[in-house]
């Protein structure tokens, strides 16, 4: 039985990880730091099934035990300070986690179980400036928030770690994904579930920054088979990850608020707040290498993962 250790579990991509790789009969160690409020709601339904670990991402003793541990074939890296909007009010703390600690995972590895096989989660907000448009692999970063340049330095430091030590450690550069269970701050779930509570009856507007902003969207479910593959293949590589399509934060209002037969125009109001100091005005990925290398592709497109978050949504704010 292969045994994975993942990082930020709890969250999106690490419980929809947790749920695929017990799937396919791995023994899976999740790193848990501590909070003054249980968080689990991600993880409810395998809770009972993942072998928890204590620690904190920027303490690199508790880093150090965890691999310890889990003795993985699999590490996953994936906690990070992860909301861009965050990371100007708190730049040196995302520095911290979401840049510097990838450090703290990658030296644990090395001293304590270097043949296990390493993951970064990198993003697309690494692009940031448009300075290629679709982006891929080999397309310049010029990051435009302190959590982008964060994301840039795990990306390079996955690199070095793998051409200096022979680690086999690869980074996905994953471009925006989404799910029920994205949290309530990012934009999508923002609207899926502004759209469901006004349909309720529960809200009356919704208080957004820039419409025309460009993203490229997909589901988490998916973008976690590919974090697998990329640990399965002969050599560690680096991938994009993208649907290939770019909508409009304007069009994902149209979709959620039409879906429940809402005119999105009567209740957004624009609040200058939501405005972000420097912009990424255009995220559009080439997945090609992913596709032909790792076989991978999507499967759920952008109307009906906006739907399946409205429906899911409408469930839990009727409860
Ligand atoms: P989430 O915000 O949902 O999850 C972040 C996770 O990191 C949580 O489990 C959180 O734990 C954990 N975490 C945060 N700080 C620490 C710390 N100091 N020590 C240990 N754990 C910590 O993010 P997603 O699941 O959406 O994203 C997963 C990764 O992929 C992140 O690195 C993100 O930056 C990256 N990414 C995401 C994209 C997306 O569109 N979703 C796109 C590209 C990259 P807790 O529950 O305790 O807060």
């Amino acid at each position: 039985m292969k045994r994975a250790l993942i990082t930020g579990i709890t969250g999106q991509d690490g419980s929809y990880l947790a749920e695929l790789l017990l799937e396919k009969g791995y023994e899976v160690y999740g790193l848990r730091r501590r909070t003054s409020t249980p968080n689990y709601e991600n993880v409810a339904a395998i809770q009972d099934r993942i072998h928890w670990v204590s620690g904190d991402l920027t303490d690199l003793a508790s880093l150090i035990e965890a691999v310890r541990v889990s003795d993985p074939d699999e590490v996953y890296n994936l906690a990070a300070q992860s909301f861009v909007a965050a990371s100007w009010p708190q730049p040196i703390a995302t520095g911290q986690i979401t840049a510097l600690a990838v450090t703290n995972m990658l030296e644990a590895v090395r001293i304590v179980k270097p043949t296990a096989r390493f993951y970064q989660a990198s993003s697309s907000e690494m692009f940031g400036k448009v300075v290629e448009t679709p982006q891929k692999e080999t397309t310049p970063f010029y990051p435009r928030s302190p959590y982008g340049v964060a994301k840039v330095y795990g990306h390079w430091i996955t690199v070095n770690y793998r051409e200096s030590f022979n680690m086999y450690a690869c980074s996905g550069i994953l471009f925006n994904h989404e799910s029920p269970r994205r949290g309530l701050e990012f934009v999508t779930r923002k609207v899926t579930n502004a759209a469901a509570r006004i349909k309720l009856g529960l809200d009356q507007e919704l208080r957004m920054g820039n419409l025309d902003a460009l993203r490229d969207w997909g589901f988490a479910g998916d973008y976690v088979q590919a974090m697998w593959l990329m640990l399965q293949q002969d050599e560690p590589d680096d991938y994009v990850i993208a649907t290939g399509e770019t909508h409009s934060v304007r069009e994902l209002l149209e979709v959620a608020f039409g879906y429940v037969g809402l005119d999105y125009r009567q209740y957004v109001v624009i609040d200058p707040a939501f405005v972000r100091p420097a912009e990424v005005d255009l995220l559009l990925g080439d997945s090609s290498k992913a596709s032909s290398k790792l076989g991978w592709k999507r499967e759920v497109d952008f109307n009906q993962l906006i739907e399946m978050m409205v429906d899911y949504d409408l469930e839990r704010n009727q409860k």
